[in-house]
């Protein structure tokens, strides 16, 4: 065999373990179908500006081995995410705390603002909330959810808030401190230089082939590698013998605006109202506090998924779960091959646990 493994795979799942493997002297081969490492975390430089093309990253964990782990390679930032909504040109700070309920009803202190969610609650009369819509008034109120939640929900949904389950919203984050910080995490931040440099210095020294399809030579693959880790679709792997899983999407517009340095203030402005098609726009720059003379923002919509779409969050409805759990049946009786990471675990993973994930998987192979 020339390899001792082969990583099908370089996003971060992929990345940690051919650098664990590596420095422990196994010899390694990381193939990718995408022209580029770092699968959705890559970031690409435009006008001096990173650009995360798969959506905004924020790393964020409480795992200290994670962070030193990451920390190893690169040096992160201070960047704290502290979201703003725009609810028809009015501006909120999320997530609900003391500056929202300032902004909300011009309450003061927190013993007037607990009052006033009290009282829309007690007013609600509702006591088994049948939907997603009655859950978030019994839990908040109707001011917040009108304003903050109903449209937002339903745009990234596709369907009205009173069609949607209640258990998707189990609880709400509020806070009455004047703490904008999205996060609960100990630590929180962004790679200076982009989640691509990181990869990069992860990937030093591991061959890596780009536009590779795994699938493309499967059997010429196997036959060169002692193991397989394998961190794609894990329907795809079986041919897609008892049906395609299904996922949620986002389609991105991102446009470069030359000569405007700083569009909206803020990394992340949430719209939540119901006539702005988008759900968010993200100015990219802000996440490394660039002073760069122009920007790039994206418009971030929502859309139902069909086949041949990224597949970027995966939907946990019965349906699914019953059919990733066929998969997985298969997947466990394979000797050779590993399956690991969001999308060969049918898992939305924050990058914190995918990393997490890896370094338990490397253990284990010893
Ligand atoms: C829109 C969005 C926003 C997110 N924001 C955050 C955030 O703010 N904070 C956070 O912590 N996490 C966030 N995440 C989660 C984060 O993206 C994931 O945790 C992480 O990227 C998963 O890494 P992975 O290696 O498992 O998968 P991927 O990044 O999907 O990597 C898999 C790789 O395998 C390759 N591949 C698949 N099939 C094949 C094949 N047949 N042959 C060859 N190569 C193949 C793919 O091209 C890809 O490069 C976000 C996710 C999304 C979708």
């Amino acid at each position: 065999m020339t390899y001792n493994y082969l990583i099908v795979g370089s996003g971060l799942f992929g990345a940690t373990v051919s650098y664990i493997l590596k420095s422990r002297g196994y010899k390694c081969l990381v193939i990718d179908k995408r022209p580029h490492i770092g699968g959705n975390v890559y970031t690409d430089s435009v006008n001096g500006i990173n650009v995360h093309k798969y959506g905004a990253h924020i790393f964020h964990t409480s795992d200290k081995r994670v962070w030193n782990f990451v920390n190893s390679f690169v040096e992160f930032n201070r960047y704290t995410n502290s979201p703003v909504a725009n609810y028809k040109g009015k501006l909120y700070n999320l997530p609900f705390n003391m500056n929202t309920f300032y902004q909300m009803w011009g309450v003061i202190t927190p013993e007037e603002a607990k009052e006033m969610i009290e009282k829309q609650r007690r007013e609600s009369g509702i006591i088994n909330p049948r939907n997603l819509e009655e859950q978030a008034i019994s839990l908040i109120g109707k001011d917040i959810y009108y304003t903050l939640i109903k449209d937002y929900t339903e745009k990234q949904w596709g369907r009205k808030a009173t069609e949607l389950p209640a258990f998707i919203i189990k609880r709400l984050p509020v806070r009455f401190t004047f703490d904008n910080n999205y996060f609960n995490d100990k630590y929180q931040g962004i790679p200076e230089g982009g989640y691509t440099r990181m990869i990069e210095r992860m990937l030093e020294g591991v061959e890596v082939h780009l536009n590779t399809d795994y699938f493309g030579n499967r059997e010429y693959f196997d036959s060169i590698a002692d193991r397989v880790i394998y961190t794609g679709e894990i329907d795809r792997f079986f041919d897609y013998r008892f049906g395609h899983l299904e996922y949620r999407t986002v389609s991105f517009e991102t446009e470069l605006l030359e000569g405007v340095s700083n569009f909206q203030g803020n990394a992340v402005v949430n719209y939540t109202d119901a006539d702005t098609p988008y759900t968010r726009i993200i100015e990219h720059k802000h996440f490394e506090f660039g002073q760069q003379p122009d920007t790039v923002i994206s418009r971030e919509y929502s859309k139902e998924w069909r086949s041949g779409d990224e597949p970027y969050y995966p939907v946990n409805d019965k349906r699914n779960s019953d059919l990733y759990a066929r998969y997985k049946a298969l997947a466990d009786g394979q000797e050779k091959v590993i399956f690991g990471g969001r999308l060969a675990e049918y898992k939305y993973y924050d990058m914190h646990q995918v990393i997490g994930r890896a370094l338990e998987l490397v253990e284990k192979l010893g």
